[in-house]
């Protein structure tokens, strides 16, 4: 069986000198491929250094919306190279109106430049959003978009926005928090999904599931990225179809949005 991780982070500093031994963890349960995602400019290096070690990655370079006030005055020129050198995808960018509410404008701002350049490139890019569906779903109503599609990861968006983001060419993923009992909202939407746009990841080192599912533990609650297996298969129960079926749609899913990037 072939799994694929949409989304994780396995440049964190908390993998720091565990990489090798978590990179065999994932070979030995089929994790085939994974999308590792910078979020800031420090971090880029290291997400490109992980690729060229490890050929299941593929690199994703993107600002995301905590890091923003960080961000120096070349970072747009920065990340384009990073892209480019790398044949790498963008992400992960977004909008988080939870935290930062404030900083809309320069979050609006930051956001919409790497959309563009994934549109212009036509290359994946992924996605976070919280509390901003009705402004994030006008940003990408009103600009370019990548015609291959886009991750909207770890969905937790309002049901009635499944239909309006899946024309617009969204791909949904289902991640492991989703077990938590508090988030039925969540798991109830992923059965509105339509079949062809449904992906799993990891968010390693984060969004770890409840103790009981979790097949590679590590120490201080760190979710280890070979925990996708138990994933897809809880996923699975949720949207009431069988593990092999299900690893077979997001193995097809994965490629058609994540395909060129794996040359
Ligand atoms: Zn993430």
């Amino acid at each position: 069986m072939r799994l694929f991780d949409a989304h994780n982070h396995l440049q964190d500093i908390q993998f720091n000198k565990k990489v090798n031994k978590i990179m065999s963890d994932c070979n030995h349960i089929g994790l085939t491929r994974m999308v590792t995602n910078g979020t800031n400019e420090h971090d880029w290096k290291t997400v490109s250094a992980l690729s060229n070690c490890y050929p299941q990655i593929i690199p994703s370079f993107g600002l995301h919306p905590w890091f923003i006030n960080d961000r120096s005055s070349k970072w747009l020129k920065l990340l384009e190279q990073k892209i480019d050198n790398h044949d790498g995808a963008v992400g992960e960018i977004g909008l988080d109106l939870l935290k930062k509410k404030n900083q809309y404008s320069e979050q609006k701002e930051v956001f919409l430049s790497q959309l563009q350049l994934s549109a212009d490139r036509n290359i994946p890019v992924s996605i976070h959003c919280i509390k901003g569906w009705n402004q994030i779903y006008n940003l990408l109503s009103d600009n370019p978009l990548p015609k291959r599609g886009f991750l909207l990861h770890g969905f937790a968006g309002p049901a009635e926005m499944i239909n309006p983001l899946t024309n617009l060419g969204a791909f949904f993923s289902f991640s492991g928090s989703f077990a938590h009992p508090n988030k039925s909202r969540q798991r109830n939407n992923f059965c509105k999904i339509p079949t062809d746009r449904i992906l799993i990841e990891s968010d390693a080192p984060f969004q770890l599931m409840p103790d009981n599912f979790i097949t590679h533990p590590l120490e201080q609650k760190i979710n280890h990225p070979a925990n996708i297996k138990s994933i897809y298969k809880f996923a699975a129960e949720c949207i009431g179809k069988p593990y092999e079926e299900l690893t077979v749609i997001a193995e097809k899913n994965f490629l058609k949005l994540f395909g060129n990037q794996m040359l």
